[in-house]
């Protein structure tokens, strides 16, 4: 059966940009006879704020959709630790104190998600007084995980390639998982079959696919979903004056109709559905 989610943050209100991804997800679930999750990510302490889950599930409901809510991630600290804890008896990962400024200052390469760690904390002692990240030996990670593909149901079969992305960090210095940890337990946790969510997240797959493999957990199938795009082509967001689904909401405009015309790819001027 088919399992797809959205998986929204509450650092923000929601806008049209994820009313389309939620709506995506729903359909691809529903017209296939599947179920559809909602994940809050609420695992960023500092900048989450509990109060918009209640709003997203307001604004989901506006939309017209139904969904089955499964455990946020602040609920799921002790299995991201776990998790973790496994991969460092194996030597996969290393503690790494230094600061995006120290890094920023070794002028590293660009990869597809910022600057490529250039390993200097690799095999090094630490200073145990400084907050230590943890990173993954993405060499010695590959080198155990072997060649691997994974498939976008849009772009198809993909050779696996994390290495472009260096020795990504899996826990943060102030949170027990990062994004890409945390994700790809919980989908497999979940039993997400198909992990909808936006073309922005392509590359990323590459590195949860590695984790998958680490963790011998079930191989799903990606979704990557075009973007809607503001005027100037950029991913739309609420710090880019896109309005919130909240205040439309509000405004008592109706969900249902945004939701059938961003079915149709009718949509608002000035704003555009990029490449998937
Ligand atoms: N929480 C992520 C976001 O709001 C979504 C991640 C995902 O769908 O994998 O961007």
């Amino acid at each position: 059966m088919i399992v797809s989610r959205f998986a929204p943050s509450p650092n923000g209100p929601l806008h049209l940009g994820h009313a389309y991804a939620a709506i995506v997800a729903h359909d691809l679930a529903r017209t296939r006879g599947g179920r559809f999750l909602l994940r809050i990510e609420d695992i960023d302490g500092a900048r989450s704020r509990p109060e918009l889950a209640d709003e997203f599930r307001r604004d989901l409901e506006w939309l017209g959709l139904e969904w089955e809510e499964v455990a946020p991630q602040s609920t799921r600290l002790e299995s991201y630790r776990a998790a973790a804890d496994e991969l460092l008896q194996r030597g996969l990962l290393y503690p790494c104190t230094c600061t995006r400024k120290e890094i920023e200052a070794l002028k590293p390469k660009l990869g597809p998600d910022g600057l490529v760690y250039p390993g200097t904390c690799k095999g090094r002692l630490i200073d145990p007084a400084r907050p230590a990240a943890l990173r993954l030996d993405m060499e010695r990670a590959q080198a155990e995980a072997g060649s691997l593909t994974w498939v976008d149901e849009l772009a198809g079969e993909q050779i696996c390639d994390p290495q472009q992305f260096g020795d990504v960090v899996l826990v943060r210095k102030e949170e027990p998982a990062s994004y890409h940890l945390a994700a790809t337990l919980d989908d497999a946790a979940d039993g997400v079959t198909l992990v909808t969510r936006g073309a922005d997240l392509f590359f990323a797959t590459h590195i949860h696919r590695l984790l998958q493999a680490l963790y011998d957990l079930p191989v799903p199938t990606w979704h990557h979903h075009a973007l809607l795009l503001d005027h100037e082509g950029k991913k739309l967001a609420k710090r880019r004056g896109s309005p919130a689904l909240s205040d439309l909401r509000e405004r008592g405009e109706d969900g249902l109709l945004l939701a059938q015309q961003l079915r149709l790819q009718r949509l608002p001027s000035g704003i555009s559905l990029g490449k998937p």
